[in-house]
């Protein structure tokens, strides 16, 4: 029986094998998605030491991706979570950005194997994707995000643009980290 997963903001269906489960978590705060993670795999909530090995400041990230193996009925299961930081939720075009990003990131060889899929949205844009995995999986993931906001007509690094001049002022730690000025680059110098 064929199965797939849909992956909301980059409007792409994928296939996937019967034993992947995708859960796109929606809005969430950091402690309810790590919770709700830890209530999937351990049946009960975190516990003040696993807050504390979470090892960051609630609050401080836009968005994670968490994986794991769980048997089920004798089977193994692979399951996928996304989620994006309910603070951004009003957040456009950062929240659109963000979620553009997650969903890249299950796109990974390890996980749902579909770079293909994504390359094939940038080309509908005008980005030549030839050389994409040269970057890494997080630089990628912003690939993601700033073919989203392309799509939604955001002018990228255009200083006249509402939208791109909104997103720097929602994130301006993001927009200047080295990982996204490479991807921004990146992007910049492949499109027609
Ligand atoms: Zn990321």
């Amino acid at each position: 029986m064929a199965n797939s997963i849909k992956l909301e903001t980059l409007d792409l269906e994928i296939p996937v094998p019967e034993s992947l489960i995708f859960h796109d978590e929606g809005y969430l705060n950091a402690y309810e998605f790590y919770n709700k993670i830890c209530n999937f795999r351990n049946g009960r909530d975190l516990r003040m030491l696993e807050i504390a090995n979470l090892g960051f400041d609630f609050g401080s990230e836009y968005g994670a991706l968490e994986s794991y193996i769980k048997e089920e009925n004798g089977q193994s299961k692979k399951h996928i979570h996304i989620y994006c930081e309910s603070a951004i939720k009003d957040n456009y075009p950062l929240n659109q950005f963000v979620k553009g990003h997650e969903e890249t990131h299950v796109l990974q060889p390890p996980l749902v194997n579909g770079y293909e899929f994504l390359k094939q949205k940038m080309q509908k844009i005008g980005i030549n994707p030839l050389d994409l995995t040269k970057l890494t999986e997080e630089q990628i993931a912003h690939i993601g995000g700033l073919t989203i906001l392309t799509s939604q007509g955001v002018s990228i690094n255009d200083i006249s643009s509402q939208k791109w001049q909104t997103l720097i002022k929602q994130a301006p730690e993001l927009i200047a980290s080295t990982n996204f000025q490479t991807a921004l680059c990146w992007f910049l110098k492949n499109k027609n």
